[in-house]
């Protein structure tokens, strides 16, 4: 193998997107960054999930997910709750109102959202740290005419600048800081895939 640069996977258009599960009766939801259409017909969605992620475990249970597109009127609030905090022992969605469930019963975001879609998985494709999620779209519905965030956008106009010093953790892949005194070993860089191993303190 040559040289690999994890930068250089920035790039990639990665749109910004609320993946929400549910088991049980208990909601969750992450942040990923990896929502492709891979065929027209049937209509077909593939979404990696890093499998730390407890909305992994679910949708590899429940095999049923819903994507919220996230748009560029998002706020730094919303990556805090679905995608800076661990999983398991926390209820994202507790407080958060801006929700409506669609037919198969799981949430998805009405604001700052402009598409919701729900996949049924018809395979899973285990890829090392992350799960492959190839499903069937069982719904697609448009909410807003508002542009799709962007994974540039959200550098450039959404995550706060570093103005001080903070305590927390940085992500040595692309620079996302964790503010925190400790980071869960479970967390997931909600934007460049990697885990709590490629955090260093700062
Ligand atoms: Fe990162």
């Amino acid at each position: 193998m040559g040289e690999i640069q994890n930068k250089s996977m920035f790039k990639l258009s990665y749109g910004l997107f609320v993946l929400a599960a549910k088991t049980d009766g208990k909601d969750n939801a992450c942040i990923v960054n990896t929502v492709q259409q891979i065929a027209n017909d049937p209509l077909k969605i593939a979404v990696a999930v890093n499998k730390v992620n407890y909305t992994h475990d679910m949708i590899k249970e429940t095999g049923v997910f819903n994507v919220s597109v996230l748009d560029e009127g998002v706020s730094f609030d919303l990556f805090e709750r679905f995608g800076f905090q661990s999983g398991r022992s926390v209820d994202k969605f507790d407080g958060f109102s801006m929700t409506e469930r669609s037919e198969n019963g799981l949430l998805y975001l009405t604001q700052n959202c402009n598409a919701v879609i729900s996949g049924k998985v018809t395979e899973t494709v285990d890829c090392g740290s992350h799960s492959l999620f190839v499903a069937e779209v069982t719904s697609a519905k448009v909410l807003s005419d508002e542009p799709s965030v962007t994974y540039q956008y959200y550098f450039d106009h959404i995550k706060p600048k570093p103005e001080k010093k903070k305590t927390g953790y940085v992500c040595k892949i692309c620079g996302y800081v964790y503010e925190g005194e400790i980071l869960p070993d479970d967390f997931v860089c909600p934007l460049c895939k990697h885990g709590a191993a490629d955090f260093e303190k700062i």
